[in-house]
């Protein structure tokens, strides 16, 4: 089959004018000027008209479980208040509400042209109860904050549910809330099962105020439900796990918005893992300004996630695009494109798979209207709001309109 459109964005070369997608099966066999595809391949021709076509979406954080929690939880004084809001409305839920939540968000992200999800979640039990319609990465969102004695078992549990997924990692959820016993099992899994690892790391100022100065909101909320806190009070929250965990290409860190002076200096040693940037959770929650230039340079890979519905308002990556742009004028629009393809493909092992249009790569494609307007391609497609008229998900096309 050959796919033309107005304009074919491969992100990998330059935008093709008049461009067209030789696929075959489920891959991608070539992508050229629609003459030259059309010379070299038969095959019924489908037209997308003033469309431009790019690869779909990757979304490398986010926690489909929180889709209903959207518009619950205003803007909270503090990061503690936020997590104690979210637990309060979980203690209303059931399984049935999160098997709802999780197929509502797939719907939702899908619409917005996410082909690829990195998904959290606390409830892999639920994993078999759901078809999920894009390609998803089950991570299983561990927390042992309560049951320090029990860090193994609760990770071997989760495996059992996960390894129902085609593609599934784990997500100690964070240095405040899982243990090292429980961030080491975690990586002695995932290195057995090549299985990629996630985590929270340094988001708020509060998680730095309890690492490094051993008080603040997170310090005492932490404290009262019984965390032992001796280990506070010494480093920052980069230099406390990297000191305890092994943290390298394997692993997608997520946030990493409060670094200070000393851990650029750590991340310069440190192994290059991938980062996740939340940018409208980011502004939701009033965190420290994120400092992609730094991190770019130091050889990061920076991915785009949408977080959950709990901190942002839709689980569009273009919105996320828009709002990385507005914060980071700066920043080319090609490569804000690509940090929501190309690295988020990278960050979950797929550079080879997915995120760019080019043969041998799944036929995940999405398409939208062509817009004039914007002499800069890549700038224009940041620019589109609204649902994705027409994907390709693994070689099947579908009309989302
Ligand atoms: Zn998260």
């Amino acid at each position: 089959m050959i796919i033309r459109s107005r304009i074919v964005v491969p992100m990998v070369g330059g935008p093709i004018e008049n461009g067209a997608v030789a696929i075959a099966g489920n891959k991608i066999v070539e992508v050229a000027r629609f003459e030259e595809v059309k010379a070299r391949h038969s095959g019924e021709v489908f037209d997308l008209g003033e469309r431009v076509l790019l690869p779909g979406l990757i979304n490398a954080h986010c926690h489909l479980d929180y889709t209903m929690l959207r518009g619950k939880i205003p803007p909270p004084s503090s990061f503690a208040d936020w997590i104690q809001a979210i637990n309060a409305e979980k203690a209303s839920l059931s399984a049935k509400d999160y098997v709802a939540s999780i197929k509502e968000g797939f719907v939702e992200a899908q619409g917005f042209g996410t082909t690829t999800i990195a998904n959290l979640t606390a409830f892999p039990e639920l994993i078999a109860e759901i078809n999920e319609p894009i390609r998803t990465w089950w991570f299983g969102e561990l927390i042992d904050v309560r049951t320090p004695d029990r860090a193994e078992s609760i990770v071997d549990l989760a495996v059992e549910s996960l390894k129902s997924a085609k593609h599934w990692g784990l997500a100690p959820h964070a240095p405040f809330t899982a243990s090292a016993r429980l961030y080491a099992r975690c990586e002695e899994i995932a290195r057995r099962e090549n299985a990629r690892l996630t985590t929270h790391l340094a988001e708020s100022h509060e998680e730095m105020q309890m690492f490094r100065d051993g008080n603040g909101p997170a310090f005492e909320f932490l404290k009262s439900i019984g965390r032992p806190m001796d280990d506070c009070g010494n480093e920052t929250p980069l230099s406390f796990l990297i000191r305890r965990q092994e943290i390298d290409e394997r692993w997608i860190i997520a946030h990493l918005n409060e670094l200070t002076d000393s851990d650029f200096d750590l991340l310069a040693r440190a192994a290059k893992f991938h980062i996740a940037h939340c940018p409208r959770s980011h502004t939701f929650l009033g965190h420290a300004p994120f400092n992609l230039k730094k991190l770019r340079a130091l050889g990061f890979n920076v991915c785009l996630g949408t977080d959950s519905l709990a901190s942002n308002s839709s689980l569009s990556l273009l919105s996320e695009m828009r709002e990385f742009q507005r914060k980071a004028p700066e920043v080319a629009p090609r490569e804000i494109l690509e940090m929501a393809t190309v690295h988020g493909a990278r960050a979950l092992g797929q550079a080879e798979a997915l995120g760019i249009i080019a043969p041998g790569f799944f036929a995940d494609l999405i398409a939208i209207p062509f817009a004039q307007s914007r002499a800069d391609i890549f700038d224009a497609i940041i620019a589109f709001e609204g649902q994705v008229p027409w994907m390709m998900l693994d070689g099947r096309a579908l009309n989302l309109a």
